[in-house]
């Protein structure tokens, strides 16, 4: 196998400088919490590749899985000829998403074609074209998911312009605006109202807790307000659940949380344990509002990715998966709080299940140290553990370990990230 130093000049003459890679070292094997690099290092898995690989690398169930679909068929297109794997993902999205009400669900590749057919569902539902989004939001990079993504850079900078009918208002953000959830969501629905009007907005869309804008929990009862109001403005209410969902968060689906019940849901990275597979979940007379061939694509619900999505959502039953990432909060947020009593640069603590959050400011204030992430960040790389950073600031480091990883791993991986900030600050 050729080293990661070679294939990196490899890469250097092949591939576009603008998709980029967090650490130098290429990929041998992964599986549990750990990946082994082609150089024979092993590191501790925080990142589960961006929350995809829920059940692990290489899930025995997900392995077996696409290998006996990709014997049968490999592609038919489901809108040439059907075929049974697709039906029994969207009969498990019925029945694993919040609200007990008929559902109806579309597959897509990734989470931003999901994003963006949610959109396109909810404008036909309702004849209405205004999306409402929040600040530090994140649905993608497509065009229109640029245009709904809140960070400029990377994401948005120089890929302008923007499809229109998109407003932003303010996010809930506990630690910077010190709002309950009931004041920010009265701040949030008069900016709509002033701005967009209740009868123009097709959909509000919102990450129940947000990804890549800084893994910001919203104060309670922020989300259920929305949802009310977005009721009885005749409004589409979409929960982006393509971060938290699939166990995540310690439930199927973030908005259980709070007994949100979204009338659109996108799903996409745990769902499939790592084969690129999306998914529009919603209110029966919503999704079939849409024409017959108004949705789909050449590879939506590709076979091999269902057959990986009902072997992950079986494993995500056995194990429990929802108890697994409570049980990683358990073990993972005293770490964090006594991390957090020796470095007081950590500003917040914050996350739900195996989806949490540090955020680090100048002690005692809320000014940004990114440069203090950055460094953190470096320092646990050198050390062997994929550790991620996200926000709107670039000042929050998120651990998003794989719900199957082994305690001992869990522990190893947290004791690196002690050691990460004992080295950088
Ligand atoms: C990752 C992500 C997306 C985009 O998904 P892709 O598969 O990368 O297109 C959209 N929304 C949220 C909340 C995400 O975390």
């Amino acid at each position: 196998m050729p080293s990661s130093a070679e294939l990196h000049q490899r890469r250097a003459a092949a591939v576009a400088r603008g998709v980029s890679s967090m650490i130098p070292s290429y990929v041998g094997s992964a599986g549990g919490g750990t990946m082994t690099d082609v150089d024979g290092r092993e590191w501790i898995d925080f990142a589960a590749g961006i929350a995809v690989t829920n059940v692990g690398n290489a899930a025995p169930k997900v392995v077996a899985a696409v290998q006996a679909q990709v014997e049968r068929f490999t592609h038919t297109c489901f809108m040439i000829a059907p075929y049974e794997q697709y039906v029994a993902v969207c009969e498990q999205l019925a029945e694993l998403t919040p609200g007990s009400f008929d559902k109806r669900s579309a597959l897509f590749n990734s989470g931003a074609e999901a994003v963006e057919n949610a959109v396109k569902i909810a404008r036909h539902a309702t004849g209405r074209q205004a999306v409402v989004v929040f600040d530090h939001a994140y649905h993608g990079r497509t065009n229109l998911t640029m245009a709904l993504t809140a960070k400029v850079m990377p994401y948005k900078q120089g890929f302008g312009p923007f499809a229109g009918e998109i407003y932003r208002v303010p996010m809930s953000y506990p630690f910077r605006d010190g709002r309950s959830g009931a004041d920010a969501a009265a701040y949030a629905i008069g900016q709509i109202e002033k701005h967009v009007g209740a009868s123009n907005v097709a959909a509000v869309l919102i990450e129940p807790v947000q990804g890549e804008g800084g893994f910001v929990v919203p104060a309670p009862g922020f989300l259920p307000a929305l949802a009310e109001w977005s009721r009885a403005a005749g409004a589409m209410f979409v929960a982006d659940e393509i971060q938290t969902g699939f166990c995540r968060t310690g439930t199927w689906f973030a908005c259980e949380d709070e007994g949100v019940e979204p009338d659109l849901i996108t799903t996409a990275k745990g769902i499939a344990g790592g084969l690129p597979l999306a998914a529009v979940t919603g209110r029966a007379e919503i999704m079939d509002a849409v024409h017959p061939g108004g949705l789909g694509g050449t590879y939506g619900g590709n076979p091999i990715a269902c057959a990986a999505a009902l072997a992950t959502i079986e494993t995500l039953r056995e194990i429990d998966g929802a108890a697994a990432a409570r049980h990683i909060e358990a073990v993972a947020r005293p770490r964090l709080e006594a991390l957090a009593g020796k470095h007081p640069v950590i500003g917040d603590i914050r996350g739900r299940g195996a989806m949490l959050a540090l955020e680090l400011v100048e002690p005692g204030g809320t000014t940004p140290e990114p440069a203090a992430t950055a460094a953190v960040a470096k320092a646990a790389h050198d050390l062997g553990l994929l550790l991620l950073t996200c926000g709107t600031y670039g000042n929050v480091l998120r651990l998003l370990p794989p719900l199957i990883i082994a305690d001992d791993e869990l522990d190893r991986g947290l004791s690196l990230l002690e050691q990460a900030f004992a080295a950088a600050l």
